[in-house]
């Protein structure tokens, strides 16, 4: 199946927004086995919006597009997609009760551009909206052989703009539907990993990536990580699922250290799991990540069963007054040292009285390096409790980047990876 991903709005040809759902859409097509042939963005403008879709139709099965969809003037999609589908726009009672309850929800009167939502075209397969008003829809249509094509039929699935919004009705309608579509049973899974760059991580996976067809083993990198997609498309899902968990076993055996989810999972979630299973407390002390570990801990919701605190020790005043870091190691070894780290994370762990007291000290640049320490130099200290392991250890991290944001991305990571690898 070919597709082509149409972004509507011409906020993006201004630039005033990133397209994200372009880039979306395009991993989660081929996650699935659909071809994305091309990308397409045009402004709200209704001639070249049909020319752009009989455009894409020219050599696609599909087309999906984003935005366009909502209530006000420039909102075209709808009318549009029935101009070139051959269909036209009627009103849908239940959709129209869908958004009065949504309105109702949101505690907000109901005008009549809202009740224009409810307006979709007569023979189309609707798509609710989780996360807002506007429901998106898909429409198709048979187009005519010539003498060198025979008949086949053709779709137009349209979505909101507002990525939240988009992304949640993909998952939860749009996938289905595509699986309806294409025949057989999709199945696909994220492994995350940690420690490893993505070329490294293909040189390692290149037997099983290479020549391989079903199930698919694709490589991303974002953020600082690497992810490995595995896709199967079977007639069942239980074929695909066990094709799926096949090639994670082998992946595991080629990569198997590095890898932290094989479910897609974040690592702050993996880890706050991990601690909550095993009822173990935490507690950090922070200092170049300035409480960036202790917010992404506690997006995780019933995190405080186990999570008591992250104190941010930027200066060594804050780390002697806080953590008892001693004067001497300070002065003798540096702020950014092993022996700093080391007692940060005792000294926290000791004041917060859990089982681990987890601790990071770096520079995170782009300026303040030496010659003997670099920007991008990191140690992470883990102190634990006899509970689990009774250990106190650190991690030296020296990647020599010059990247504030990324170094410290990277580092909290790092606090996470420490956790999960060591106790
Ligand atoms: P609404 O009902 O909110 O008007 P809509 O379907 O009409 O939704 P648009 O008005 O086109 O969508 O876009 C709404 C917002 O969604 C934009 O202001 C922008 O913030 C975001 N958005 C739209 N398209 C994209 C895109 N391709 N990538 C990322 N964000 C987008």
């Amino acid at each position: 199946m070919k597709a082509a991903i149409l972004t509507v709005g011409t906020e993006i040809l201004f630039g005033e927004i990133t397209n994200t759902n372009t880039v979306y859409l395009s991993r989660r097509l081929n996650d699935i086995g659909i071809d994305v042939m091309y990308h397409y963005t045009v402004g709200d403008n209704p001639g070249r919006l049909a020319e752009i879709i009989e455009t894409s139709l020219r050599d696609c099965d599909i087309v999906i597009t984003t935005g366009g969809l909502g209530p006000t003037q420039d909102d075209m999609t709808k009318e549009i997609a029935c101009q070139v589908m051959g269909d036209h726009l009627v009103m849908h009672d239940d959709i129209l009760e869908f958004i009065r309850n949504r309105m109702l929800s949101y505690k907000t009167v109901m005008t009549e551009n809202n009740v224009k939502q409810a307006l979709l075209p007569s023979r189309c397969r609707v798509f609710y909206n989780d996360a807002g008003t506007a429901p998106g829809f898909a429409l198709d249509r048979l187009r005519k052989g010539d003498n060198q094509s025979a008949e086949r039929r053709q779709w137009i699935a349209c979505l909101p703009g507002p990525p939240k919004e988009m992304t949640r009705m993909f998952e939860r309608s749009v996938m289905p539907w595509l699986e309806e579509l294409t025949e057989g049973c999709l199945v696909y899974r994220e492994i995350r990993t940690f420690g490893i760059g993505e070329s490294d991580l293909e040189t390692k996976l290149l037997p099983v990536i290479d020549g391989q067809t079903d199930p698919t083993v694709a490589t991303y990198a974002k953020n600082g990580e690497c992810s490995v997609r595995v896709a199967s498309k079977r007639n069942t899902r239980e074929e695909a699922e066990k094709a799926v968990l096949g090639m994670i076993e082998k992946i595991n055996g080629f990569v198997g250290e590095y890898i932290y989810s094989t479910e897609g999972e974040e690592y702050p979630f993996v880890v706050g799991n991990m601690l909550m299973s095993r009822g173990l407390t935490l507690s950090a002390a922070e200092s170049c990540t300035g409480g960036m570990f202790g917010a992404a801990l506690t997006d995780i919701a019933g995190i405080s069963a186990v999570f008591d605190r992250s104190l941010v020790t930027y200066s060594n005043q804050a780390k002697m007054d806080e953590l008892g870091v001693k004067p001497e190691t300070l002065e003798e070894y540096g702020a950014v040292s092993e022996q700093t780290a080391l007692e940060m994370a005792e000294g926290v762990r000791r004041k917060a009285g859990t089982d681990i007291g987890i601790s990071v000290t770096g520079i995170a640049g782009p300026d303040g390096g030496t010659e003997e320490k670099h920007v991008g130099l990191v140690y992470i200290g883990l102190s634990c409790s006899d509970r689990c392991g009774g250990k106190t250890i650190c991690r030296k991290i020296d990647r020599r980047l010059k990247d504030r944001q990324r170094n410290r991305r990277h580092a909290v990571l790092s606090m996470f990876d420490m956790i999960y690898r060591n106790v």
